[in-house]
């Protein structure tokens, strides 16, 4: 992710612990504070962090230990958020990303974690090589109410 245009940019680095995923959640939503989000736009981006934090710990790498790297940007009322794994990754991303789609059927997964990241942010792609790790990009608009009514 380029730092060169960006206002504001973070990168966090943490073990794969599900004890992180608050952490990670609750240091974007700070991040994000001076672009002045509503509380239903920080509910989205928190909820969609999760679900891809998540996604490393119980997917990437399966309950062991593996490095997570969330890194976000600010360029004027975008917030761009990279989630990375260098986990076992996706064989087919397409089918991946369809709603109910789950490898983990027997776990109480739905296979929505992907489904609610597109519907709660505004742009929303996955790019991975399995054996090698999975990428998730993520950019949230934050438009004011005003502009938003
Ligand atoms: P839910 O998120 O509803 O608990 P889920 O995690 O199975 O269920 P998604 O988050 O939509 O559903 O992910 C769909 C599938 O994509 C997963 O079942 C898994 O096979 C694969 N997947 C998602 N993220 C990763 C990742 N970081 N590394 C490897 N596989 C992944
Ligand atoms: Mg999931």
């Amino acid at each position: 992710m380029g730092t060169n245009m960006a206002n504001n940019y973070l990168k966090l680095q943490f073990l794969s612990l599900p004890e992180n995923q608050a952490f990670a959640r609750d240091a974007v939503a700070a991040f994000c504070l001076p672009l002045n989000p509503t509380l239903s736009q920080l509910s989205d981006v928190k909820t969609a962090v999760s679900e891809a934090v998540t996604n490393c710990t119980v997917h990437a790498y399966r309950g062991g230990r593996g490095m997570v790297t969330v890194e976000c940007s600010v360029n004027g009322d975008m917030l761009h958020i990279t989630v990375s794994d260098n986990g076992v990754g996706i064989a087919d991303v397409e089918k991946a990303v369809q709603p109910f789609f789950t490898t983990l059927p027997s776990d109480e997964r739905s296979g929505m974690g992907f489904t609610i990241m597109q519907t709660f942010m505004d742009e929303f792609s996955v790019s991975s090589n399995q054996g090698e790790g999975t990428r998730v990009d993520m950019t949230k608009r934050f438009l004011s109410e005003v502009e938003n009514a």
